[in-house]
Parts: structure tokens; sequence; C-alpha cells
């Protein structure tokens, strides 16, 4: 029996699931596998768990369990659900992936999908849950799409044991034929039931124009409107990630003060770094001065037994989180307010809300505001489904959204800011009409609505998916071209995503006989190997963790890290290619291109050191810019991007991080004052490099293949028909080395390598 307060209880009695709880414990009874769609508000993640506890659905060893795409649903939904059934968070618990409040006597426990699939790795048949919840399940993250995939099995094999395991699936839209109309999925399709919500309606305005660039901004007038203009109700606001929801967070609290704002940050800046590094690079390489040192191909780092996968799990933050991103650091508050006055007679409560925020911050939204102030909450699109914040009444939406996207040549990803979709921009808009009829202001032009996508895709299929291969067959899923993917990738993906595992060492090659059969998909089945196991503990595509496993050898682990993660990041370099608008401008950006080219040439240094390239220069430029401080001022002087050296750092420290977990006695930190490669640790990176870029090896043309002039200093690869060259950038155009690894290859005018570094003839297999 649950002893809900009595204001509790009325509160959620008009929630619209509460129509539904009949209909769906009904369901649940008789299906193993139900389906619940509402909007967002409705009630799905507060109630549905509640139903199913009160309905006996958990006890000492068998639990509910519920999965959230985000850890700050995971984390507010468990407080919130604890609140209403008035019960300890011993009992209604979460665990995310660093912490966690569970118990013995947990019944409930929210988490997210990382988690759960962490577990199946440890426990295949989850025993100790009765219910699995996944909520969100339209957000169609890899995870759910993979947990769901797993489920459909694993609900089977439980229903064998006679230990049926129910499972739930919870989604914001009808929009579930990938789940009902997948047969090998789901071969009976589970029951659906929608729930009814009540919305009041919202009223649409779109902008005239759509801004260029300066949504922020945009946003930030057409909250100083409604709040001066318009009657009481909260603001929603959508930005796409949190550097931009402090920023306006803080213009927004100037201008209508109601609390202090937040004490600004120092920015640190030296020149002198630069000339310390090169310094002391010269004094190391003097120091040394070897013939190629062999590095040990088959000397990589692998986990302890049974320990290490703690790190394994990339959950799904929309923003900021796995590969860094936000870099948008406002410089300042200059260009803050334009002229408005601090207006204190009209004090507005303004809320930030971002997966990352800590938890007792997030929970603020959730409270009415103070006695005669607004809310306004600025918020990423974790405000979209996973959390509803109770009184909005007008909605900002931006338009935008932060998505990681993934390079088809080169796999390396990177977070950009895109349209959104159709449904997610009438999700947004749906926020202002919870409470009473609201207005939802989208800040660009029907027109632009209307080029929207439809729906956005389901991730799985918008990225190559070798790492996804890596993580399933860490997971003991062999065949995974068998595996019922809610949306399977591309067999032609699944393929490539093998082949270059099985290159790179992390499966284990398939026999000879069997290779001959390639083409029979029921053979890419190949087992994982410890160093791909290994390999799945890095953040990062499987080449560069490939890299980051053989580094542990003669100190190398801080260069390479470095260098993974400017590759990484990609475009260190300010674009200085661009058409001059006058004279003047043409001589400036002429002087900068010489002086980019200058740095490079520096960083790549002489002899030995320059075999490595461009790689070297992106080492180079890493480690002088972090001696001088990362400051705006020593990336300006040196063409460097400032947001791409920021978001380098960040990467730095979660290899670092990573790299540690496998191998704590390397006892890595981050070192601002890296001291650079000595010569013989230069060779060892070389190889290192190809051994991750292998399959990206090029061959100078040889002087018989010259007849025909469009091959003049031209390259061959193996899988390219015509000629390729070594971009212009690259500290290695006018070397021509014979072999080369290159990182990717762009088609402009020819098709140029870029990212290039040397190789020796002894070490291509
Ligand atoms: P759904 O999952 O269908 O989107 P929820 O169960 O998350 O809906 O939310 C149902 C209602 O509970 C919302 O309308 C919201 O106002 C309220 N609610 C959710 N969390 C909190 C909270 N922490 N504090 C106050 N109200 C909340
Ligand atoms: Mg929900």
């Amino acid at each position: 029996p649950v002893n809900r307060t009595p204001e509790m209880q009325e509160e959620r009695l008009k929630l619209p699931i509460l129509a539904e709880e009949q209909a769906i414990m009904e369901a649940v009874a008789e299906h193993p596998i139900v389906i619940v769609c509402g909007e967002t508000g409705s009630g799905k993640t507060t109630q549905v768990p509640q139903f199913l506890y009160e309905a006996g659905y958990s006890s000492e060893d068998s639990i509910i369990g519920v999965t959230e795409p985000r850890r700050v649903a995971a984390v507010a939904m468990s407080q919130r659900v604890a609140k209403e059934m008035n019960l300890s968070h011993r009992v209604v618990s979460y665990q995310i992936r660093y912490e966690g409040n569970v118990t013995e006597e947990t019944r409930i426990k929210f988490m997210t999908d990382g988690v759960l699939l962490k577990e199946i790795q440890k426990d295949f048949l989850l025993l100790k849950y009765k219910v699995v919840i996944i909520d969100e399940a339209h957000e169609r993250s890899v995870y759910t799409d993979i947990l769901l995939g797993l489920l459909s099995r694993i609900v089977a094999l439980r229903a064998k044991r006679h230990l049926p395991l129910k499972l739930l699936i919870m989604s914001a839209t009808l929009r579930v034929e990938d789940f009902t109309q997948n047969q090998r999925l789901f071969t009976t399709p589970p029951p659906v039931i929608k729930v009814e919500s009540r919305q009041f309606p919202v009223t649409v305005h779109f902008n005239k124009r759509t801004p260029l660039d300066d949504y922020s901004g945009e946003c930030f007038r057409k909250v100083c409107k409604i709040h001066r203009m318009l009657p009481a109700g909260g603001i929603l606001v959508f930005l796409t990630g949190q550097a931009e929801v402090h920023a306006l967070c803080r213009r927004l609290r100037k201008a209508f003060p109601f609390r202090c704002s937040q004490p600004q940050e120092k920015e640190e800046d030296s020149a002198e770094g630069m000339r310390r590094f090169k310094k002391s690079r010269t004094r190391a390489r003097k120091a040394q001065a070897m013939a190629l040192p062999q590095i040990n191909l088959d000397n990589y780092s692998v986990l302890p037994a049974g320990e290490g996968d703690e790190d394994r799990e990339a959950e799904m933050d929309d923003e900021e989180e796995a590969l860094g991103s936000d870099l948008d650091l406002d410089l300042g508050d200059s260009e803050a307010n334009e002229g408005e006055q601090p207006d204190a007679s009209l004090p507005l409560h303004v809320l930030p809300l971002y997966s990352l925020l800590a938890p007792e911050k997030q929970a603020q939204v959730f409270k009415p505001p103070p006695e005669g102030t607004r809310l306004c909450v600025v918020a990423t699109n974790v405000a979209e489904t996973s959390l509803t914040i109770p009184g909005i009444k007008y909605v900002v939406d931006c338009g935008k959204v932060k998505k990681r996207y993934y390079d088809r040549v080169t796999g390396v990803s990177s977070f950009r800011v895109t349209w959104v979709s159709q449904a997610s921009a009438d999700q947004r808009a749906g926020r202002a009409g919870r409470t009473e009829p609201g207005h939802c202001y989208r800040l660009y032009s029907s027109a632009v609505f209307g080029d929207f996508e439809q729906f956005p895709p389901p991730e799985i299929t918008r990225r190559p998916v070798e790492d996804l291969i890596l993580q399933m067959k860490a997971l003991s899923i062999e065949k995974v071209i068998n595996f019922p993917f809610p949306t399977p990738p591309s067999v032609e993906a699944l393929v490539a995503a093998e082949e270059l595992l099985v290159a790179l060492g992390a499966l284990q090659a398939p026999p000879k006989q069997e290779r001959m059969k390639k083409l029979q998909m029921s053979q890419l089945s190949c087992p994982i190997t410890a160093l791909g196991r290994t390999m799945s503990t890095f953040p990062v595509a499987p080449r560069y963790a490939k890299m980051l496993a053989l580094s542990q050898q003669h100190g190398c682990l801080p260069y390479t890290i470095a260098i993974v993660a400017a590759m990484t990041v990609r475009e260190l370099f300010e674009e200085l290619d661009r058409p001059a608008a006058s004279e003047k401008e043409l001589a400036e950006l002429k002087g900068r291109r010489a002086r980019v080219a200058q740095m490079k040439r520096t960083w790549a240094g002489q002899g030995p050191s320059l075999k490595l390239g461009d790689l070297m220069v992106l080492l180079g430029a890493v480690g002088a810019c972090e001696y001088a401080g990362c400051s705006p001022q020593f990336c300006q002087a040196n063409g460097l991007r400032y947001k791409a050296m920021l978001e380098i750092r960040r990467l730095r420290g979660q290899l670092t991080t990573a790299v540690n977990a496998v191998c704590p006695e390397a006892g890595l930190f981050l070192d601002p004052k890296m001291q650079p490669p000595t010569e013989s640790q230069v060779t060892y990176l070389r190889q290192i490099m190809a051994a991750g870029l292998g399959d990206h090896l090029a061959r100078r043309v040889q002087s018989e293949d010259l007849l025909d002039p469009k091959w003049k200093n031209a390259y061959k690869t193996p899988l390219l028909d015509d000629p390729v060259f070594i971009h212009p950038s690259s500290v290695l155009f006018k070397e021509l080395p014979e072999f080369v690894v290159y990182q990717e290859i762009v088609e402009t005018t020819k098709m140029y390598m870029k990212g290039v570094s040397t190789v020796e003839i002894q070490w291509i297999p």
C-alpha cells in the first residue's frame, strides 16, 4: 500500500494517464510486451512505475527497472516518484554512470540505458528485474535500439524458464511502426495503448525572417519582450548547448535583476609558452639520435580480467559530453544587453537546465518561482520530452539542436548545430500548453520550418557502425547481422565495419576458406579479441582506440592522446583561403597564411620529427597552445581556432581518464607542460599511427607510371583508381615521401590527402 499525501494524490489525478491505469495493467497482465504512447507530460514516466509497484510487480529479489536516455531524467524522475509515493530514495532509486543511490531495499530503479546494457553483460537474463520499462523510445538512441533488440530475446528466454519478464516501451509520439511492424524484433506485434492527453491550444508564432546565426541574441530579445508585455506565465527557452544556456541566463539576469549573477572566470594568457616549447623540443631532439627503433605491435594494453568495463558506456547525453563540444565560451559580457538598462522592477527568475547540471540545481526548475517573479528556464533539448516543467506558458524555440555528426570519410564524429525536425519543433511547442493555453515563438520563418525534415532519422542509420559493432561484440553478440535491430544499419555498413575491425586486430580473422565466402553475410561473425575488448573502452573510433591501446610502450601515451584528440576535433587551423573583400583584407589574409605556414614548419621540425608530418604539427600545436595556457590570444596569433583547441583539451582529459582505467600503472595526468617527444618516440608514434591508419596507405607513383602527366607528384591508393595528392596545406607537400598514411581524403579540384604521415616500407604488412 502506498501512502501518498492528499495533495499529491490530487495532483496525480489530474494526469491523463490515470484514466488508462486499468487498460495498461490489463495489457501488461496479458502480454509480455506492451507499448504506451502519450504526449510529454501525460504522466508516463512518473505514473507507470507506480502502477506496476502497486500491482505487485516488484519484490525483494525482482524489481522494476526504468531506463532513460538521459541522466538528467533518470535522477529527476527517481526523486519525483519517491516523493509522490512518499517513499525514501532507498526504495525508489537511480543509477547513472558514476553515481547512484540503489540499496538492498530498492524496488524501482531508474537508470540510463547504458547502465542496463552493461548489466546485460553481467547477467544476460536480467534476473533481478520483473519488469523493464524502456522510456523515451521515440528518441531512438543507439543504446535504446540495441536494448530493445536484446530485450526481445531476453523476454522469450525468460518465458521459457517460467520466470516471465515484462517489457514496457514508452514513447512520446505515436510513431512506433518500427517496433510494431518489425517481425524480426517482435514476432507478435505488441499492443499499443494510447494516452489521450489534455493539451491546451498553443498558438505558434513564426518569425518573419530567420536570423543568420545570432539566435541567442534573438532569444534574448524575445524573452525581454514577452517578459515586459505579456501576462504572467513561465517562459521556456530552447538553445543548443550548455555554454549558450549560461550566457543567456547571465544576460537575462542582468537585464531583469533578481539575484546576483555568477562571477566571471578569468582568462590566462602567455606568449612565452610557445618559445619555451620550441626550446625544450630542440633540447630533446639533440638528446637522442637513434636508428629507427621498432614498436612492438603485439604489445598492447589489455584490460585486467573481469574489470575495466566500468567506463565503457557512452551514455546518450545529447550534448557536451562525449567528445567535448560546447565551446561557445562567452568572452565576457561586452555584447550583452545592447543598451538595455537593468530593470529591477520586473524580476525574472532565470534558471538553466541541461544534462550535466548538478541534480540539486536541476530540481530548482520544478519549484514555483519566488513570489512576484516570473520563471524563465533556459534549456537544451533535455526539456523537449524528458522533463516537464510546471507552469510554462511561453516557449521560445531557436529551432536548432546540437547533434553528433559522423564524417562518412573518416568516421570521425563531431558536434554540430543543425535545424531540428518538424516533430521536435512541435514537441517543443507543446511544452507551452500543459496547464493553460500557451504561445510558442519560433525564431525562424514558416518557410524554413517547411524545409525541416519531418522526423529525425534513427541515430543508428546516420553513423558508421564499427564502434557499435565493437561494443556489441564486447557484449558477446557475435552474429551482428542476425541481431534484431528495430532499424538495422545497411549490410554494407556492417561488412565494412567488420572488415575494418578484423584489420585492426579487434576481431579474430575468420579462417581462410570462410574469408573466401566473405559476401555470405552469415560468415560475418568474428569474435572479439583481448585487444578489441580494450579498444571498446576508449570513447573514440576504433582506429584511434587501436593507437591508444598500443601507446603504453615507450611513454607514448600522452602524445598519442594529444594527436588522437586533435584528429578527432578536426580543423585546428582557421580557414584562411576565403576570398578577400578588399586589398587590405587580402594583404592581411596573405600575412596570416604565411604565418600559419611558418608555424606549421616550426611545429613539424626537421629530420625525424618531420616524418611524422601533419600529425607532428598537431602535436606541436597542442603542446604549444597548452604551454601558453590555451589563451584566445595565442590561438589568434597562430591561426588556431580557439574553440577547437578547447575541445581538444576536453577530449584529452577524457581520454586520459579512460586510459587510466585500463592501465592505472601508467598514472597519466594531463600535463600542461608536456615535453616534446624524443626522436625515437617520434618513430614509435609513426608506427602507432600507421597501425591505426594502415588501410589508409598511399604510395608515390613510380617513374614508369609517369607517362601520363596527370600522375605527376601523385600517389596511388589500394582502393582508388584516380591519383591522389598530398594537400598543399600539408608539411609533406614538398617532401613527397614514398609511402604515407593519411587521415582522410577530401575531394576538391583533385583528390587530396590530409593529415599525412610517412611510413617505412618494413612496417607495411
Ligand atoms: P511523461 O513521462 O508522460 O512526459 P511525466 O510523468 O514526466 O510525463 O510528468 C507528469 C507530470 O508530472 C508533468 O505534468 C509534470 O508537471 C509533473 N512533474 C514531473 N516531475 C515533476 C517534479 N519533479 N516536480 C513537480 N512536478 C513534476
Ligand atoms: Mg517521460
